[in-house]
């Protein structure tokens, strides 16, 4: 972590949840220490039905954020949720680019819905995070940095303004499965990208642009990971249904 970045905790629910369980979650969030003037932004990814609860119920130093987005205004198309419905209920960020969207069968999303998913939230003034990162296989055919290039690229040629975006670098063997990447791996990734950032997009962006790191992130892994430079901060699935969600938001420190 660079001092000059905010430390940056992502919480991503994914499809789990039920209103009993995420209230008893959000009182203990709310009894944590306030990070209102700490270097750090604390960030909650919720399943799109809890949304306004959680809004209405979390500490205002923390925020909401939605796990997906539909590419255009409202109108006729079943089952899809708007950028502006999700403002309305209170969340200011939006997940893209999970690789969980990008790789399940049935969602099978490409580079290019989820940039432009990316350019459409953002232009509705919402904050993104924009998810890449390489499966097992690509990492073994040593293809780690050209996946994860192709994934910038395709923000780069639908985004102009990054003042809103933050890279979530999640090797996907190292989601949901105990197998976190070493410090080592992460910061060798996330340097990459920072220095493809600052060759395809600009010296300015590559400085202040956060990466954070996730994939199987957990307050026994959270804090020797936070010492590499280039590691902004985090996306943490399972770990942010716990009350020990807190303990990685504090390793900012
Ligand atoms: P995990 O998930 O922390 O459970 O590995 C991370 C993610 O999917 O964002």
């Amino acid at each position: 972590m660079m001092a000059d970045r905010t430390f940056f905790v992502g919480g991503n629910w994914k499809c789990n949840g039920t209103k009993d369980s995420i209230v008893e979650l959000i009182d203990q969030i709310n009894e944590g220490p306030s990070i209102k003037d700490a270097p750090v932004e604390a960030v909650l990814g919720v399943p799109f039905p809890y949304m306004s609860l959680v809004s209405e119920k979390l500490r205002d130093d923390w925020q909401v954020s939605a796990q997906n987005c539909w590419t255009g205004d409202g109108g006729a198309y079943t089952g899809e949720v708007s950028v502006d419905m999700i403002a309305d209920c209170g969340a200011e960020w939006i997940i893209l680019g999970h690789s969980e969207r990008r790789h399940l069968d049935v969602l099978k999303e490409t580079d290019e819905t989820i940039a432009a998913k990316a350019a459409y939230a953002l232009g509705k003034g919402m904050k993104v995070m924009y998810c890449i990162g390489e499966l097992l296989s690509e990492r073994e055919a040593d293809q780690t940095l050209a996946v994860c290039e192709r994934q910038m690229q395709a923000l780069k040629e639908a985004v102009s303004d990054y003042s809103n975006v933050v890279i979530a670098y999640e090797p996907v063997w190292a989601i949901g499965t105990g197998k976190v990447a070493t410090p080592e791996q992460a910061q060798e990734v996330h340097e990459a990208v920072r220095s493809w950032v600052k060759e395809n997009i600009s010296p300015e962006v590559a400085e202040s642009i956060r990466i954070l790191y996730g994939g199987s992130v957990s307050p026994g892994n959270c804090d020797e990971l936070s010492t590499k430079p280039d590691v902004d901060g985090f996306l943490v699935g399972g770990a942010s249904l716990k009350p020990d969600f807190l303990k990685i938001v504090d390793s900012y420190k």
